[in-house]
């Protein structure tokens, strides 16, 4: 048995308030909540994130995001919803078994996530030159 809460907890090691389960996914509550609501989808099978994930996996996690989140908003009487992975330490990445956070908006929660920056004159290009490069698109 690895060490990963989320397998512990797929296994009941650890209890969770599982709110949704089928063959291939489970979501429960986070236990530190961004907002009151908020749900992580996990995967049955350990990957650690998005890249190590199989294509078919991920794609049954977004839908069963899709299919709970509007569920949970009208439960707990959100307005709207975010959907987000972290994928490694720089972007809040704490648990290492892939997971979707499912996260209820309230009008006035106060809550920035995506607060944005700028660019430099011409940088926006660069960076869109630097990504277009590594995709072999251009
Ligand atoms: P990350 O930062 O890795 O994207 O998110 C990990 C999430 O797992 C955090 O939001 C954290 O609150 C949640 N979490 C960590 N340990 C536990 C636990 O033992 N039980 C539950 N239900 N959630 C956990
Ligand atoms: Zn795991």
């Amino acid at each position: 048995m690895n060490d990963c809460i989320f397998c512990k907890i797929l296994v009941g090691d650890i209890p969770a308030e599982i709110v949704y389960e089928d063959k291939d996914a489970i979501a429960f509550m986070d236990i530190s909540p961004v907002t009151k609501g908020h749900v992580l989808v996990i995967p049955r099978e350990h990957y650690k994130d998005v890249i190590d994930v199989p294509e078919e996996i991920l794609q049954k996690m977004i839908v069963v995001a899709k299919k709970i989140a509007p569920k949970i908003v009208e439960a707990v009487g959100a307005d709207g919803f975010n959907i987000g992975i972290n994928n490694g330490k720089a972007a809040g990445q704490v648990v290492y078994h892939l997971h979707m956070h499912v996260m209820p908006r309230y009008e006035y929660d106060n809550l920035k996530m995506w607060e944005g920056d700028g660019y430099q004159e011409g940088e926006i290009k660069e960076y869109g030159d630097k990504i277009r490069n590594y995709l072999d698109i251009n």
